[in-house]
């Protein structure tokens, strides 16, 4: 892949010259979409359009967060739907301690 990411250099960290760096600034961002209760899709459209994250490479960190920390998915995944995109994030969150609540 062509390097062309030099302008952006002074803004955040670069893919390619400092990896450690992109994929920890790209997992704090995924930290906070799940704050709040953001979809995978909706994680990966908000931060390529605020971070210019290559969706790839969120999804490819969104999966090693996932296999890390299996059993907090497990439970975010039923507390946030992910089939149902035109869920406010709020609505979501009243929904799934709602369903919590019941267990
Ligand atoms: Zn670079």
């Amino acid at each position: 892949m062509v390097h062309r990411e030099r302008r952006r250099h002074r803004r955040q960290p670069c893919l390619y010259c400092h990896p450690q760096s992109y994929i920890r600034m790209v997992q704090h961002l995924i930290e906070r979409c799940l704050v709040f209760h953001m979809t995978r899709d909706d994680c990966i459209q908000a931060l390529a359009k605020h971070a210019s994250a290559q969706p790839v490479v969120t999804l490819t960190v969104w999966e090693e967060l996932l296999n890390k920390n299996k059993s907090f998915f497990q439970v975010y995944y039923r507390v946030v739907p992910q089939s149902h995109p035109e869920y406010k994030p709020s609505e979501r969150f009243s929904e799934g301690t709602q369903q919590i609540a019941m267990r």
